[in-house]
């Protein structure tokens, strides 16, 4: 419970014309204005990209600069600090976790790829994080929490935040069992609303924010379905927001991945109404041509650079053309297929991350296109039972048995084949170390 304050009393009784009067001769003094920063799926972009987006020192500034503009303001990220770079994948993401002290985080969701190096590793981050990393829907059989608290309850310019972070209830299609562990995921409406009534009784919280790492079909339907939340941060899908997502100045926001930008959500809350009253949003591109970079966050990342360039800025061959992610795709399963002599690859299209530009390749454009440590595995198919996904139009003969390599985390989660049951025993190597012996071996990628 809430003191009602003397103002809110009185609007209960008078006349509403009398309330707008009072209002303006005090100024308005129930509203307050709040700044929320936010960002999502950083996935250990350390560095800028070559075309000189993003890298955690140029974030470091522009989230610096934001605060200093902002009287009143709160820097939240959506999940997904690891996978994505050498950096993570040498060291298990651990580097993330604490090159991120540095930008202060008020609060961090915890993310699907959270869990690439199995759940027990989530507590290394845990150790290493300065700020709250949470999720309020992540529970074992006995219910207790992986990481909690639930929410986080913060006051801004007088206005008494909780910040319950979500997950995905999909998160068993994103990773292996193995590297779940115990650990199940609740509903996500049903659980924000139980929260947002806890806060609310326990702690007087008056705003309430999703922090969520979900898909865009479940923004949609929390924003619809759970109106007492007044924002939600999100994260997950690397699209950026392609359209906003708004019920009055109610909204959903999201920024692109791999720290390319900043959000800023600029609004009143009214504390009498308990209200946004009024609401604005800008992503901020995150550009080296526009940023300095923060000098400590900087000597923090050419530290960790340093480290993992003896392993991964080998020269190994060259690109004759240049391949975008999609034709990138393709490669790969060339490079596959010419080692391993299957009869068909399938690689799934979220395995491959990036591209290969024109000209000399390191192995460092190997990690950054197959980021994930994914082993290829290798079964026997009758031609009957392979699907259209893996034959893409080939034909076969029903009773033949074809040899079929694809990845673990395809073998283990059959939708991305659009099958079941098909077995994978046999182990193969590395998906990445095959490729980059693939690229050194032939020198030429035409
Ligand atoms: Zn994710």
């Amino acid at each position: 419970m809430h003191l009602v304050s003397r103002r809110h009393f009185l609007a209960g009784l008078a006349a509403p014309a009398v309330v707008s009067q009072l209002g303006r001769a005090q100024g308005d003094s129930t509203t307050r204005r709040l700044t929320i920063l936010h960002t999502n799926d950083i996935h250990a972009r350390f560095s800028p990209s070559r075309e000189g987006v993003g890298g955690l020192a140029y974030l470091a500034t522009a989230i610096k600069q934001e605060r200093t503009r902002a009287a009143h303001s709160l820097y939240l990220d959506a999940g997904d600090f690891v996978q994505g770079s050498p950096v993570s994948s040498l060291y298990e993401g651990v580097p993330v976790y604490e090159v991120m002290n540095l930008l202060e985080p008020d609060a961090v969701a915890m993310g699907n790829h959270e869990f690439d190096y199995g759940w027990q590793r989530v507590y290394d981050y845990l150790a290493y994080a300065q700020y709250p990393l949470f999720c309020a829907n992540l529970v074992n059989q006995q219910g207790l929490l992986f990481t909690p608290p639930p929410y986080l309850i913060r006051d801004l310019n007088g206005v008494r935040i909780a910040i319950i972070a979500l997950m995905t209830p999909r998160l068993p299609e994103l990773t292996y069992a193995s590297n779940l562990g115990p650990w199940r995921v609740l509903p996500l409406a049903e659980t924000l609303r139980h929260y947002i009534q806890v806060a609310r009784e326990r702690d007087g919280a008056q705003m309430f924010i999703a922090l969520t790492h979900i898909f865009p079909a479940e923004e949609a339907a929390l924003l619809h379905e759970v109106p007492e939340a007044h924002l939600i941060i999100s994260g997950h899908d690397h699209g950026g927001m392609r359209e906003i997502l708004r019920d009055g100045n109610r909204m959903v926001v999201r920024t692109r991945p791999f720290t390319a930008e900043l959000g800023r959500i600029e609004l009143q809350f009214d504390t009498a109404s308990q209200r946004v009253t009024e609401i604005d949003w800008a992503r901020i591109p995150v550009n080296t041509s526009d940023f300095q970079p923060d000098p400590v966050v900087d000597r923090e990342v050419q530290k960790w650079e340093a480290r993992v360039s003896a392993v991964v800025d080998g020269e190994i061959g060259e690109a004759i053309k240049a391949y975008n992610r999609t034709e990138m795709r393709d490669v790969v399963e060339r490079s596959v297929k010419e080692t391993l002599g299957t009869d068909f690859v399938f690689i799934n299209r979220g395995a491959v991350r990036s591209g290969l530009s024109v000209g000399k390749i390191h192995a460092r454009e190997i990690w950054d296109a197959l980021p994930f440590g994914n082993r290829i595995v290798i079964g026997r198919i009758a031609g009957s039972r392979l699907p259209q996904s893996i034959l893409r139009g080939a034909s076969v003969e029903p009773d033949k048995l074809y040899s079929v390599a694809t990845l673990d985390y395809v073998a283990a989660n059959q939708r991305e084949i659009e099958t079941e049951g098909l077995e994978f025993p046999e182990a193969g190597p590395f998906v990445r170390e095959l490729m980059i012996e693939w690229v050194e071996k032939r020198r030429v990628v035409d």
